[in-house]
Order: structure tokens, then sequence, then C-alpha cells
């Protein structure tokens, strides 16, 4: 029987595990496919606080994995199949075994959404990327054309970021008007270094054999002509997916699947705790991330204390 599971293992997961880890619960991480969770996919970090020449991904995290160990935190490489959250203890199913739990903390983080066309995946990180507030202040976009692609508000929010960036910013959208909040559209619109291409969707991020972006191959919805549009960087925001599947049924998400807490970061069920991306299409920050485990952390400690006295 364990005191406390974390399901992740990406800054909120690491977090918990650091704060329930000196709280002498030796939590046990189940860290998923994705050891490290989405920061190990990229090279240099500039925004964690405490790192002023920036840090690469991989090793950040690594050192979370670390300090965590330190205390005694348990790693293990498991994948959660499923849950029972209907009684105490709790039942997790990890690779076909059962695991108990007093509480658990769901740190499964979400994934961002692909436009799947060639040159995405290669060139990712060398100009294709996923989050403007992440990479949009990077040398290779100052001053350049660059590419914005969706319509929602969060593909405004990034347009509007990547104006203090790049000499121009293009939103390349599906539809002839933005879906985003009136708000966002008149700011979006009205900012004279972006320009929308309606009606347009990438068919092609260029150049796989120059091993960088150069530009976007477009065609237009209503008349089918193709054209390339010239540019430094693509920063796809069609959307983001929780990881959250497998709590289907047994814990409240939102329309999208994001998980809400009920008060502080406790889920409808008692003893179920929630951190990361998995319940913020926000912010969706490594450092907002770490945060909100610290919090989730807290609050199982808190919860087990009371439930023992
Ligand atoms: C390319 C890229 C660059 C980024 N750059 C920055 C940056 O510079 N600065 C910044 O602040 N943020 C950056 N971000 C965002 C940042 O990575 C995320 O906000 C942060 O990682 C979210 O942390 P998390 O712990 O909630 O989830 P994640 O890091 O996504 O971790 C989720 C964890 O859950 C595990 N998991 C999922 N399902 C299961 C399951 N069924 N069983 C067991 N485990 C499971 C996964 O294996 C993974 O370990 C970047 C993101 C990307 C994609």
């Amino acid at each position: 029987m364990e005191k406390v599971v974390i399901i992740g293992s990406g800054p909120a997961g690491w977090t918990a595990a650091l704060y329930t880890a000196r709280a002498q619960l030796a939590p046990l991480v189940l860290m998923g496919q994705q050891p490290g969770g989405l920061l190990t996919t990229t090279s240099i970090v500039e925004n964690f606080p405490g790192f002023p020449d920036g840090v690469d991904g991989y090793e950040l995290m690594t050192r979370m994995q670390k300090q965590a160990e330190r205390f005694g935190a348990k790693a293990s490489f498991g994948i959660v199949d499923s849950v029972d959250f209907s009684k105490r203890p709790f039942t997790l199913v990890v690779d076909g075994e059962k695991v108990s739990a007093e509480t658990v903390i769901i740190a499964t983080g979400a994934s961002h959404k692909h436009l799947g066309v060639p040159g995405e995946h290669e060139l990712e990180n060398r100009g294709t990327t996923y989050c403007a507030t992440c990479d949009g202040a990077l040398p290779m976009f100052r001053n350049q054309p660059l590419v914005v692609v969706g319509g929602g508000d969060s593909a405004c929010e990034e347009a509007l970021y990547l104006t203090r960036f790049g000499s121009e910013v293009f939103l390349i959208h599906r539809r002839d008007s933005l879906r985003a909040s009136k708000i966002m559209v008149e700011r979006t619109l009205g900012n004279p270094k972006i320009k929308p291409v309606w009606d347009s969707v990438v068919t092609e991020v260029n150049d796989v054999a120059q091993g960088k972006v150069t530009g976007v191959k477009l065609k237009n919805l209503k008349t089918g002509a193709e054209t390339v549009l010239p540019c430094a960087g693509v920063f796809i925001a069609i959307g983001h997916v929780p990881n959250t599947n497998i709590f289907k049924g047994a814990i409240t998400t939102d329309e999208n699947g994001f998980i809400v807490p009920q008060r502080g970061t406790m889920t409808n069920v008692p003893g179920v705790f929630v951190a990361g991306d998995c319940a913020d299409h926000v912010y969706r920050q490594a450092i907002t991330a770490a945060g909100a485990g610290c919090a989730a952390a807290i609050d199982a400690e808190r919860f087990l204390a009371a439930q023992n006295h």
C-alpha cells in the first residue's frame, strides 16, 4: 500500500514527488510513456527560474528527478492502464499489475495537436514549435517573418506575443473569421504586424533538406490555389488534448477533458489531487505545472494527516 502515488513525471509530477518525499511519504512516481514529460523534447529552456543561462530540457527534468529521489521518492517506468477511485484505498492497474494507494496525484499533462503534414515533425525544434511563450524569444525568430496556425484564443495570443519578436506574423486559419473571443479578435486584427491568411491550410513545412524552416506551403480551401509563404518559424496553435482518458467517468473534467479541481487541487474524489497541464488549458508552462505539483503535494499531505487524526 502506497501513501502517495503520482501519475506522471513532468515538472508537476516531480515537484509533487519532492514535496511529498520531504514530508516522508515515500511517494511512488509512475513515469509513463514519456519519463520526464514534455520538456525532455525541447533543447533549451530559458524561462525556468534559477537558470540564468538557460538549461537543457532533459537535464532540467533529470535534476528534478534526482532531487526528489534524494528524499526518498521512488521512480517506476509504469504506465497506468486504468483506475478505480470508487473506494479507498484506490486501485491503479499499472502495466497489468494492481497498485493500492491512499492518495493519488494526477499529473499526466497534455499533448498538443499536430497538423500531420510533411516537414512538421522533421523540423520540430528547428523552426516548428507548439509554444510561443516557450520559444518565441529564441534568436532564430528575431526580426523574421513568422507563421501561426489556428483561429482560437490560443492562436491569437501566440500571434500577439510573437509581434514582439517577428518582423511580421501571418495567422493562417482554415475559415474566413476567427473563432476566438471578441476582444481577442479585435486585438489581433487591429495589430498592424499581424496579417491574417483566410480560408487556408498548411500542407507542408519547408525545408527538411536545409534542416530549418524556410516557409510553409499553403492551400486556399475556396480556390484550391497553392502558394509558398516564406517564414523562419511555424507556431502551431490548434489545441491541446489532456492525457485524461483513463480517468473518464471517475474524475470530473470539462468538455475538453481537462480535469476540474473542486477545492484547491482536490478533484471530485476526496484523496485524488491534480496538478499541471492536465488541469490547465491556460498557462501550460513548466513553472506553473511545478507550482501546481507543490500545491497538490501539500494538499495530499494535509489530507493524509487529517485522516490519521
Ligand atoms: C517543445 C516544447 C517546448 C517547451 N518549452 C517550454 C519552455 O521553454 N518553458 C516552459 O515553461 N514550458 C515549456 N513547454 C511546456 C512544458 O513542457 C509543459 O507546460 C510542462 O511539461 C507541463 O508539465 P506537466 O508535468 O503538467 O506534464 P508533462 O510534462 O506533459 O508530463 C506528463 C507526464 O505524464 C505521464 N503520463 C501520461 N499518461 C500517463 C499514464 N497513463 N500513466 C503514467 N504516466 C502517464 C507522461 O509520461 C509524462 O511523464 C514546452 C513544451 C513543448 C512541447
